[in-house]
């Protein structure tokens, strides 16, 4: 069968999102695929995993863009241009078609806080090679992403333990 290359999204306020996308790169790993993984918020993509990357040098290219961004910094505009900055290298590297698997973590929010338009992203989404899965996380994906995409899953969160005050551990948060 020819691939059918899915563009699928892990929304919602459960935690899961990152980890899912994680689980689908060792999945396509396995198989001798090229994965890309892009972190659009400076910090989201932890130690645990930046360690473990370097076993798949190979395969894997992350990319922790650059000074990320994080919206509560003093200086909105710096921010903007950090995330225009990080679509444009996505937007590139979806067209290039090098990998089977590109991950867009934490893409959600560009278009939650007007970072890049909806519509902008779309239009490269909507180009993507046949081919090539995308994977995009985040809290809050808007109407747009989700009519465009063939899978959407939304972590629901039931209980988490930092409701009980048990703090994050090495191995499940980072
Ligand atoms: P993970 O990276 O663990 O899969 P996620 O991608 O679903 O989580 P994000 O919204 O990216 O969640 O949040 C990142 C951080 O916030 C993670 O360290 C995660 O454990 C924590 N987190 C996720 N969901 C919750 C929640 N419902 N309550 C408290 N903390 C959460
Ligand atoms: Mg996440």
């Amino acid at each position: 069968m020819e691939p059918h290359g899915l563009t699928m999204i892990f929304t919602g306020n459960g935690k899961g999102k990152t980890t899912a996308a994680l689980g689908l790169a060792f999945r396509a790993l396995g198989h001798g695929f090229p994965v890309c993984l892009i972190q659009f918020i400076k910090g989201s993509w932890k130690y645990g995993e930046l360690e473990s990357a370097k076993c798949f040098a190979d395969l894997l290219d992350f990319h922790v863009m650059g000074r990320g961004f994080t919206w509560n910094s003093e200086n909105l505009q710096e921010d903007i241009q950090a995330a225009r900055e990080a679509w444009d290298f996505a937007a590139q590297t979806i067209r290039a078609g090098r990998h089977r698997l590109v991950i867009l973590d934490e893409l959600t929010y560009l278009i939650k806080y007007q970072m890049v338009s909806e519509e902008e992203i779309l239009a490269v989404l909507r180009q993507k090679p046949e081919a090539m899965h995308l994977v995009i996380t985040g809290r809050g994906a808007s109407q747009g992403l989700i009519d465009f995409a063939d899978l959407v899953t939304e972590m629901t969160e039931i209980k988490h333990p930092y409701k009980k005050g048990i703090k994050a551990q090495k191995g499940i948060e980072f």
